[in-house]
């Protein structure tokens, strides 16, 4: 997979279906403000290639055989419109724990927007406890 000579894009809609669809599903997940999402082991080689591309990172997963996988810069260029701007008030937390490794996006808060307790993302992971004053 090369980018185009003129735009220097990767042309996503020459891509095989799964590694289409796995873009697919990063962008839309991105465009609710959350940087990641979790796929089952059984895509790994098409996790690989798609990293390989330059077009997403990926690492293990919180859950048994699962991995967690995230937009590039070149993956946002190549699937996101430079002028998209995500609706506000979706209508989930959002929070992000205060650190976290380095080498990939913090995890986003998936439950709705002023729950009580645990700061919960999609993968399983958890941290902190949510503010009163947040509700
Ligand atoms: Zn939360």
């Amino acid at each position: 997979m090369t980018p185009d000579a003129r735009t220097g894009l990767i042309d996503t809609d020459h891509l095989p279906p799964t590694q289409y669809l796995i873009l697919e599903v990063l962008a839309a997940r991105h465009r609710l403000g959350e940087t990641t999402w979790t796929f089952p082991s059984r895509f790994r080689a098409v996790l690989h290639a798609l990293a390989d591309a330059g077009l997403i990172g990926w690492k293990s997963g919180v859950a048994p055989r699962s991995y967690i996988a995230w937009l590039t810069g070149a993956g946002r260029s190549a699937v996101l419109s430079d002028t998209y701007v995500a609706p506000a008030g979706v209508g989930r937390c959002g929070q992000t724990p205060p650190t976290m490794f380095n080498h990939a996006p913090r995890p986003v808060c998936a439950l709705p927007a002023g729950h009580p307790g645990w700061h919960r993302a999609d993968d399983g992971c958890e941290w902190g406890i949510a503010e009163a004053s947040q509700q």
